[in-house]
This record gives C-alpha cells, sequence and structure tokens, in this order.
C-alpha cells in the first residue's frame, strides 16, 4: 500500500502518520522523489482503513500494491536507485562495463586482465573465486587464495571488484570485497540472501536459469527486506528449448524490469550466449534496449581459460565492444 503526500506537508504530520502505521506494526519506507512524497507501508495492510487515510489533510491519494514485491517496487520509489559500487554509480542514468575473467586463475592472468579491461574503459572488475560449476570435478577456484589476487588486482588498477558467494559461512572472507554477486544458480537461496540483507554493501543478483521477472524481484525483497538496498539486477539469459546458445537472452527483462522496479539492470551477454562471437551484438542490443550496465568476461588466453573460454572474448575485442558500446550510449533507451 502507498499513501501520496500533499505538496507541502508538514513534518510533524508526516511523523503523525508515520506513529499511526507503526502502531499497527507496519514498516514504512518513505520516498521523497521530486514532485512528491511517497510512503510506502510494508506488512499485513488490510486493517488499514483506506477511506480515513485519504479523508486526512496532508493525503493526496490511497493505492493498494497488488505486486508481491514491495520495497523493490517502483510504485514505492518512482525515481531510479542508483547503487554506489566501491565509488562507481550505477543506475539512474549512470551506466558501467563490469569486466573479467570467469574464474581468477594466477597472479599473471589476473593483473593481466585487469590491466586491459581498465585501459579499454571497464569500470569494475570481476574474477570468481569461488565457482558454481556443474561438474564437482571441474576446476572450483581458487577461494581465498582467489580472493586476495582479486585485492592485488584491484590495488594495481584501482578498478572495484565484482565477486560470486556460494555460501553465507564465507562471508567473513568478503569484507573487502566492493560488490557480491549471487549467482544464477543461487538467486533462490533464501537463507544467503537474508545474511547479505543484512549487509550494507552492493549485491550484484543474477536471473535463476528457469526464474521469472517477478521471482527475481521477490529474490531482491528479501535482501531489501533486511535493510540492505543497494541491489543490482542481472539478466544472463534462461534456459529455453534452443540449443544453438547456452542460454536465451531476455532482452525485454530489461524495459519490463525497469518499469517493474527501481533498481539498477545489467545484462551478461557472456553466459547468455556462451559464444565469444555473440558478445558483441547481444551488448550492443542489451545498451539500446536500457540497460545500466554489462559484464562481460575476458581473459588473456581464452583458449587455455578453465572456465568459460568459449564465451571469453580477448582483451583486444573487449577492447571493441567497449568502444561500439560507448557509440550507442546516446541511444539507449531511458523511457519506462
Ligand atoms: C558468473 O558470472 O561467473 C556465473 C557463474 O554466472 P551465472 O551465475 O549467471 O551462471
Ligand atoms: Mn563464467
Amino acid at each position: 500500500m502507498i499513501v501520496i503526500l500533499k505538496d507541502g506537508t508538514k513534518q510533524e504530520q508526516v511523523i503523525k502518520l508515520q506513529q499511526y502505521f507503526e502502531g499497527m506494526g507496519l514498516r514504512i519506507h518513505m520516498s521523497q522523489g521530486e514532485n512528491s512524497t511517497i510512503m510506502g507501508l510494508i506488512g499485513d495492510t488490510t486493517r488499514v482503513d483506506d477511506e480515513l487515510i485519504a479523508s486526512l489533510d496532508a493525503v493526496e491519494a490511497v493505492r493498494r500494491i497488488q505486486e508481491p514485491y514491495k520495497n523493490a517496487n517502483r510504485k514505492f520509489h518512482p525515481a531510479d536507485t542508483v547503487v554506489d559500487a566501491g565509488g562507481v554509480k550505477i543506475g539512474g542514468g549512470y551506466f558501467q562495463i563490469i569486466a573479467g575473467p570467469c574464474s581468477v586463475e594466477s597472479e599473471t592472468q589476473m593483473i593481466t586482465v585487469a590491466r586491459a579491461v581498465k585501459a579499454a574503459g571497464a569500470t569494475l572488475l570481476r574474477g570468481g573465486a569461488f565457482k558454481p560449476r556443474t561438474s564437482p570435478y571441474a576446476f572450483q577456484g581458487l577461494h581465498e587464495e582467489g580472493l586476495r589476487l582479486l585485492l592485488k588486482a584491484k590495488e594495481e588498477t584501482g578498478l572495484p571488484i565484482v565477486t560470486e558467494i556460494m555460501d553465507a559461512a564465507h562471508l567473513p572472507l568478503f569484507e573487502q570485497v566492493d560488490v557480491i554477486q549471487v549467482g544464477a544458480r543461487n538467486m533462490q537461496n533464501f537463507e544467503l540472501l537474508k545474511e547479505l540483507g543484512k549487509l550494507r554493501k552492493p549485491i550484484l543478483l543474477k536471473r535463476g536459469l528457469a526464474n521469472t521477472l517477478q521471482e527475481l524481484l521477490m529474490s531482491a525483497e528479501y535482501i531489501m527486506a533486511g535493510g540492505n538496498e543497494q541491489v543490482i539486477l542481472c539478466e544472463r539469459g534462461i534456459r529455453t528449448f534452443e540449443t544453438a546458445t547456452r542460454n536465451t537472452l531476455d532482452l525485454s527483462a530489461i524495459p519490463v524490469l525497469r518499469q517493474m522496479t527501481h533498481l539498477p539492470v545489467i545484462v551478461d551477454p557472456s553466459h547468455a550466449t556462451g559464444v565469444s562471437r555473440l558478445v558483441k551484438p547481444m551488448a550492443l542490443a542489451s545498451v539500446v534496449s536500457g540497460a545500466d550496465g554489462l559484464m562481460i568476461e575476458v581473459h588473456n588466453d581464452p583458449r587455455h581459460a578453465l572456465c568459460d573460454g568459449a564465451q571469453s572474448l580477448t582483451p583486444e575485442a573487449f577492447a571493441d565492444v567497449a568502444e561500439q558500446v560507448r557509440q550507442v550510449l546516446p541511444f539507449r533507451c531511458r523511457t519506462l
């Protein structure tokens, strides 16, 4: 339920109203827009008398929100959320490129790739230290050593780092990580999401392999319900009957999510296609479709990568994509 306040409502009236709703056991989310102030009520609002509230002096209108996601709902928070990812802004017009290898493999690999992607225009560095692999016999990541190498690459380049967490028990290791990624396979690991909700650090939440956009937003809601509002959503392709690509990139998810939510939406064309030569066209299409950023896998030697070499770009190919992205950025669709 949202309560839209009249322009010029006095602070004491707002506080009175807040206390009234809190007395009913509701949580309040205030959104101060340019033209209006919106009070979002979270909890069981069945006992709230809409007509009574609508008749109050301070109140312009009262609306029931049907969607089960509240904090993530654009109706609660009409302005775009801008997430501060280690000093780099994303969302609300700010566009960023996250690039780096699928997995952290060695110091030379990490530093070489970090320097190259920075020179090409990437503003955040990715790299998996804990890898969710389909096979238990495949490379699982360098774990603590991987995180150490990521931090070293950050020290060398100044790029904030993004890396995936698979288990809440590893959280103490992630203290210096700028953005914590929740991978597609963990999108509905609700206990993990609740733990991330206790942090005050950006979370990059990837869409599950077979999850709807509403389910993605309900997962974001788990994080936000804990008070962590710094959530970045990532479309990374979904499972369909098509086998020519690793997944099917759901491009329409970008404008649909923009309408459903105020959270930034980025696209990962690498996992969406699984094929390096498809990364550029899908990256450009994502930008024009309104994405707030891209996440692209880059490797100094893709043919010998320990994970996802087929979809990884060489630093040169990445530089070309980044350059073309800059050229289409002015054509980015930002209408709701
Ligand atoms: C990744 O980004 O490294 C990754 C494993 O992606 P996803 O969770 O989207 O498969
Ligand atoms: Mn990968």
